[in-house]
């Protein structure tokens, strides 16, 4: 029997898609970086189906790309040019399995809609803490296995810090089921972590145990113009000194980044009259009364204007204004889209290390002709996106970004950082690996996917260098 013919009777012919027109939104990216063809795309709908689909795959020797909502931004999720590739989507999926209230923990699929389980969270006052601007299309599984980060990192951790139990079927379809919700759980190796942020290189998720916290009742966003990014480090080292962890997001935004906004984003207006070379947009969020969460946050930033931390402050005064000092924010890749030809970066180094980097990085605008940085990170995270955009038409584009990148990258590594903070690797930079990994390091990496997946079929080409 053909592979297709072994598909459709385990998940019915409707859910085995063939035909070139219905593949092509699953064979490339949203931004148009990347596109492959495939074989076919299967739907399965149970774990028990996603187990029978991956057996089959293995015994006829087809490789096989999980797809979530495929708004990842590294073509982990596309597959290769050769269309051999069995795309196996997990959105049918998307039943939310259980809420524990008093154990605080959601039970998914891994097909899930991000928003929809915030939702979830919500209708039982609980708060599901992921916060991403693909929310209402990236599924649960993608988030895991990217080990997403988002603005809220801060406080309550990345993906990885936010699942307790997990469920996986491995490359030869046996079905480990780790599906537990403990927070604490010794017994042996804590196999889960292998598979969260491996980018569907070594098994397919298809359920998962998150964690919840209280919904916080109250809270308060401001923007900050500051001198120096070196000023943005003693900001945020006062605010949590005044705030305590009720700190939950701390953006940096360079000065030639919000102008980018303001001038390309219609609707969108200056948070605040002053101008400054650098801008963060902060949030504090409490489980507290709203009056003391913004006489605390008052009251930071006013020692913090007199210590000369900041330069000025705006509070947002409603729900509102706080959602247009957001959108100034989330715009950011619509408006550099429009600025030019975007090489984007996701590097992370130690919190301490951030200004240096950025000095560092800045001094390659001298060096290429037309270049411009745009600079907007998670501080508190040590994880900035510096945005190389080049004019459009520019001649030798391609060239051009490639060295840039590699010397970002380098710069990152070199004060002891990565080269992908939360975006992952996917295809755009596993052969830059290397630069932030040493021998040994991808040693190990080859290992465990030639223990998982012997066959090499678990999307391969994505993540491990070839050795
Ligand atoms: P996909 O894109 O479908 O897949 C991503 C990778 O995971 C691929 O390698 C794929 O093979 C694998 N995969 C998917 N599902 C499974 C599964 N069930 N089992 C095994 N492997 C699987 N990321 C951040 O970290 N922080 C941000 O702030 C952020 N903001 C974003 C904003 C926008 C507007 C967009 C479009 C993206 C943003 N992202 C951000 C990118 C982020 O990686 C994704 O949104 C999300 O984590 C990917 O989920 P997905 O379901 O779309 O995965
Ligand atoms: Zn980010």
């Amino acid at each position: 029997m053909s592979l297709e013919a072994e598909l459709a009777a385990i998940v019915g012919t409707a859910n085995v898609i063939t035909e070139a027109e219905a593949l092509r939104p699953a064979v490339s990216d949203w931004r148009g970086r990347y596109s492959g063809r495939a074989r076919c795309l299967v739907r399965p709908a149970a774990t028990a189906e996603v187990a029978r689909v991956v057996a089959a795959c293995a015994r006829h020797g087809a490789a096989m790309v999980p797809q979530g909502g495929n708004t990842g931004v590294c073509g982990g999720a596309i597959p290769d040019a050769g269309g051999r590739e069995v795309i196996v989507s997990l959105a049918r999926m998307n039943r939310i399995r259980g809420l524990d209230a008093a154990n605080n923990t959601i039970a998914v699929e891994a097909g899930c809609i991000l928003a929809e389980v915030n939702r979830a969270a919500e209708a039982a006052g609980r708060l599901f803490p992921m916060d991403l601007g693909s929310e209402g299309s990236c599924q649960i599984g993608g988030t895991i296995s990217t080990n997403a980060g988002g603005t809220r990192v801060l406080r309550w951790g990345n993906m990885r810090e936010l699942v307790l139990g997990l469920e996986v079927v491995l490359a030869d379809g046996r079905v480990l089921d780790a599906m537990r919700g403990l927070r604490k759980d010794n017994a042996g190796y804590d196999l889960k972590q292998m598979f969260i942020g491996a980018e569907g290189t070594l098994g397919i998720v298809t359920g998962a145990v998150l964690k919840l916290v209280p919904r916080p009742a109250a809270s308060a966003t401001a923007f900050v113009a500051l001198e120096s990014c070196e000023a943005a480090l003693g900001l945020i080292d006062h605010l949590r000194g005044a705030l305590g962890d009720r700190l939950s997001a701390f953006e940096l935004i360079s000065a030639p980044q919000l102008e980018a906004v303001l001038a390309q984003i219609p609707g969108t207006r200056r948070p605040l009259a002053t101008t400054a070379p650098w801008w963060v947009l902060l949030e504090a969020a409490d489980s507290g009364a709203q009056q003391v969460l913004d006489d605390a946050l008052e009251q930071g930033l006013m020692q913090a204007l007199d210590a000369g931390l900041a330069r000025d402050a705006s509070v947002a005064r409603s729900g509102r204004e706080a959602q247009e000092f957001w959108r100034l924010r989330h715009s950011v890749s619509e408006a550099n889209v429009k600025t030019g030809r975007v090489i984007s970066h996701d590097t992370s180094v130690p919190v301490s290390r951030v200004p240096e980097f950025i000095a560092r990085c800045s001094g390659l605008a001298g060096r290429f002709d037309g270049l411009r940085l745009h600079v907007v990170g998670h501080l508190g995270d040590g994880n900035v996106h510096m945005v190389a955009i080049f004019p459009p038409g520019q001649p030798g584009l391609d060239a051009l970004a490639r060295e840039v990148s590699r010397e970002v990258h380098e710069i990152a590594a070199g004060l002891g950082g990565s080269i992908a903070a939360e975006h992952g690797v996917g295809q755009s930079l596993r052969d830059q690996l290397a630069i932030c990994r040493s021998p040994v390091e991808l040693d190990l990496m080859r290992g465990l996917k030639r223990l998982l997946d012997p066959q090499g079929l678990m999307n391969p080409g994505k993540v491990v260098p070839a050795g």
